[in-house]
């Protein structure tokens, strides 16, 4: 295994913006990722644990310890069904996808392979091990509906260690392995419980607009079409990495939507002419009588409109979550813009968004 120095991280994001690592490493093997591991442990150095790069903001001065980028690869798939019968096993299929997989890629074999779960997450950047940390999401469907069980690292116990979907903690935007177990685990494997010959999930109002277009002749879309859609629909905003998109240099939706509660929802309302679009806030104890506004809605109600730029940082031109690199932006720019964006949207509306991406390097980190 080859400890290299110095290496750029700008490269290794989609927003194309970091500087460099004190030492890299890509680890292609459980194995590898102990050896790594225990390296930047012996020396008590700072571990940082690479994806994809798609959620990330990378500070001007790099990361001054390890950077372990996960590269495991290996798709399995097995039929649940042992012949007991058991409901939860019909027609289930689980895929144990290595976490250095392309996540697109995965869903792309699963719509080929015509299994339902997680079609309308198409496009989403990035590795299969990145998706339970902040349990991704998008038109209407989110990852840990589809989880099954999650195999990883235990930097502390320095063991491996399976869970199950429900004890992952998973919520919007949110993990046990974002939150409270932040940095002590190294995910290696995710499986996955989809339905084999399933129909696929058209509930948000986008797809099935996008859906009804496409289907000149009427009928279900098949789970390739519907992931076909999703990416269109998502290259239209910007949202999908084209070589060569301008806009897609980000890294993704840069502010949560804030979960509100019904008197912050009133103060919402009497400050704007038209009350916010709102969407429910999800199950659980935590969201009970409260409700999501799209941060996309507050940021715009604020004076920030798409196309907005501030140096070489920019509000992307086809969509108000997504902050943009315009070419040779510092991260310190894109902090600047997030800044000024959360100040104001706090000033009008009393509610501070939370940042989407993981800070690396800084000071303060996510
Ligand atoms: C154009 C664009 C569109 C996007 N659209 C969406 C969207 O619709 N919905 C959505 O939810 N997100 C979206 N994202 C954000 C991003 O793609 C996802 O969060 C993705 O799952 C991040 O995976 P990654 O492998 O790139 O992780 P990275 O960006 O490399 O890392 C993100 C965090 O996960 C940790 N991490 C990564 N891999 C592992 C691992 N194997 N073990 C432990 N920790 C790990 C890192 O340490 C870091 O804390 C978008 C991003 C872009 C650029």
């Amino acid at each position: 295994m080859d400890i290299l120095e110095n290496i750029p991280l700008a490269p290794f994001t989609t927003i194309g913006i970091g500087g460099p690592a004190r030492w890299f490493v890509e680890a292609t093997s459980e194995e590898e990722i102990v050896e790594a591991t225990d390296w930047a442990r012996v020396r008590g150095h700072p571990l940082f644990v690479l994806g994809g790069g798609s959620n990330l903001l990378v500070s001007d001065s790099g990361f001054d310890g390890l950077v372990l980028r996960v590269g495991l690869r290996g798709t399995e798939a097995v039929e649940a069904d042992s012949g007991s019968g058991r409901p939860d096993e019909l027609g289930k299929r689980v895929y144990k996808v290595y976490a250095g997989e392309d996540w697109d890629g995965f869903v792309e074999r699963t719509a080929q392979d015509n299994c339902a779960g997680v079609e309308c997450l198409a496009g989403i950047p990035g590795t299969v091990g990145g998706t339970p940390v902040q349990n991704v999401g998008a038109y209407g469907q989110e990852v840990a509906s589809a989880i099954e069980r999650v195999r990883a690292f235990d930097l502390e116990d320095q063991a491996f260690v399976e869970f199950a979907a429900s004890e992952c903690g998973f919520a919007y935007r949110h993990s046990r392995f974002n939150s409270e177990d932040h940095n002590r685990f190294i995910v290696t494997r995710v499986d996955f419980r989809l339905t084999a010959d399933g129909e696929p999930t058209l509930r948000y109002a986008d797809l099935l607009r996008a859906v009804h277009e496409n289907q000149s002749g009427g009928g279900q879309p098949s789970l390739a079409e519907v992931a076909a859609i999703v990416r269109r629909v998502r290259e239209s905003k910007g949202m999908l990495l084209v070589e060569g998109d301008p806009d897609c240099r980000s890294a993704g939706s840069f502010f949560k939507n804030p979960v509100v509660t019904k008197e912050q929802l009133k103060r919402i309302a009497a400050s704007s002419e038209k009350g916010p679009p709102r969407f429910p806030a999800g199950v659980g104890a935590e969201n009970v009588g409260r409700v999501k506004v799209p941060a996309a809605w507050l940021i715009e109600q604020s004076g920030f409109a798409k196309g907005y730029t501030l140096g070489a940082a920019g509000v992307s031109p086809r969509h108000t979550l997504a902050l943009i690199n315009k070419g040779g932006a510092s991260a310190t720019e894109v902090l600047a813009l997030a800044s000024s964006i959360a100040d104001a949207v706090e000033d009008r509306f009393g509610i501070r968004l939370a940042m989407e991406p993981v800070l690396v390097g800084f000071q303060r980190q996510e």
